[in-house]
């Protein structure tokens, strides 16, 4: 992106790789600005898709295929990389702040960061159950899981709190995986047990009537025990206790809960929803900042309301890619208008999926095999990438020479 001839004007910092970013990174690497250095910052150089998520964890995909690698990306669109935390930002002097390095200034600033589960709100949950993010921390507690059951003869038993869509599909997909390694080995799936837990009358209360039905009888096929109308109130090592004083059992824990915003956006001025997600415009500008935008699930539309999906975080990166070009042009931008019914298609660990949107619900292995198709396609935009000029070195977490950070660059 940019040459050595051309004069630094403007730097743009990306803070979070998440699925609106890579669109945006994707985007300047294949039309350059002249003159504009990207720097992405991000706690994990591989970027989970999380439609493939599941599907990876019943094991019919593998590590890098549901997983866009940052490095090779930011190569590709000649920008810096840097792995680390984000944790404040200092609005007056534009700079962000991270946790091992000296801070990174900017002229136009992007937050990708996603959703931050809650388990603080639930006593012992912090520390007894597994939270689905950050998707790494995830997984190696699932690898880890993994092969305990492998070699632990005895019953497992596995929790999962929160029945939304990604609550049932994780459940179903872990279930589907280690039966499947239990039949491998020769014993009996039945020393499995899974539990899964809502504080909702309904499993996939933002879901129509049909497919709750279809999941109803999935899980009740697979010897699922649903819980509902049941907020855990406590976790204690291996044991929930929910509001009506029912004590569940269980092995291992896995917190799928709706989630909030990080902790760090409230010291920014930033202004917050009730939940704790930056407000934007239909710019995706923040309401508050200008230079400052927003995508993914850390933006709360204010004049929308939106699921946190990974959906509309994709469908972002365009409208995104295009308004932080036209504000280094010093143009009007454009407004993005969300879809008002989006296509979820939930599968059931087994390579079958639910088609759901609206008041529409229809399923089928075909489904699956549709799900997987445009998910493929989806991660092929970011691994056939053109000829790359130089191997792919992310920037390690520790800190390195500040001459060679953009912050300091630009006279902190
Ligand atoms: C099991 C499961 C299945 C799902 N399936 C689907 C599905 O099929 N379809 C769908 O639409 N949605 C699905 N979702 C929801 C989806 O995961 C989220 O909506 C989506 O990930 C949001 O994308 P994002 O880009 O906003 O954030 P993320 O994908 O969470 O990316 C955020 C990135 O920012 C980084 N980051 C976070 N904090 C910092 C920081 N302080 N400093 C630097 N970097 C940081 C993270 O490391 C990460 O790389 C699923 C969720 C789960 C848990």
């Amino acid at each position: 992106m940019q040459t050595t001839e051309q004069p630094m004007l403007k730097d743009i910092v990306l803070v979070g790789g998440g699925h609106s970013h890579v669109g945006v990174i994707k985007s300047f690497g294949m039309q350059p600005i002249p003159g504009v250095r990207m720097t992405v910052i991000c706690t994990d150089i591989h970027t989970p898709y999380s439609g493939m998520l599941p599907g990876y964890v019943a094991g019919h995909y593998g590590f890098d295929a549901v997983h866009i690698d940052l490095s090779r990306l930011a190569v590709f669109a000649g920008a810096h990389l840097y792995q680390d935390e984000v944790i404040g930002l200092d609005r007056i002097n534009r700079k962000v702040l991270c946790r091992n390095r000296p801070p990174v200034g900017y002229d136009f600033l992007s937050i990708n960061t996603g959703s931050t589960p809650q388990l603080h709100d639930v006593p012992g949950a912090q520390n007894n159950a597994i939270a689905v993010k950050p998707i790494s921390h995830f997984n190696n507690r699932w690898l880890a899981l993994l092969e305990r059951v492998r070699r632990h003869a005895g019953k497992t038993t596995v929790a999962v709190v929160g029945a939304g869509a990604a609550g049932v599909e994780l459940l179903l997909a872990m279930q589907f995986r280690l039966s499947q390694e239990l039949r491998k080995l020769g014993r009996d799936p039945a020393d499995l047990t899974f539990h899964l837990l809502t504080n909702h009358a309904d499993i996939l209360p933002t879901h129509n009537l049909r497919v709750r039905h279809t999941f109803d009888l999935v899980l009740a096929s697979r010897g699922v025990q649903v819980h509902r109308n049941a907020a855990v109130t406590q976790v204690t090592a291996g044991c929930l206790q929910t509001a009506t004083g029912e004590l569940v059992h269980a092995d291992e824990i896995v917190w799928v809960t709706r989630a909030a915003g990080a902790a760090w956006l409230k010291d920014t001025g930033l202004a917050l929803d009730a939940d704790g997600f930056i407000k934007v415009a239909d710019t995706l500008q923040t309401v508050t900042d200008p230079v400052i935008f927003a995508a993914g699930d850390i933006a709360s539309m204010v004049n929308y309301r939106l699921e946190k999906a990974g959906v509309f975080a994709v469908r972002q990166g365009a409208p995104l890619a295009r308004n932080l070009r036209r504000s280094l042009h010093g143009q009007a931008l454009k407004p993005y208008h969300p879809q008002r019914h989006w296509l979820a298609l939930i599968t059931t660990g087994d390579q079958f999926a639910v088609a759901s949107r609206g008041w529409i619900g229809f399923s089928g292995e075909w489904v699956w095999r549709w799900k997987d198709w445009i998910d493929r396609n989806f991660m092929r935009k970011f691994q056939d990438l053109p000829a790359m000029v130089a191997p792919p070195k992310p920037v390690p977490a520790a800190p390195t020479d500040p001459a060679r950070d953009p912050g300091r660059d630009r006279g902190s």
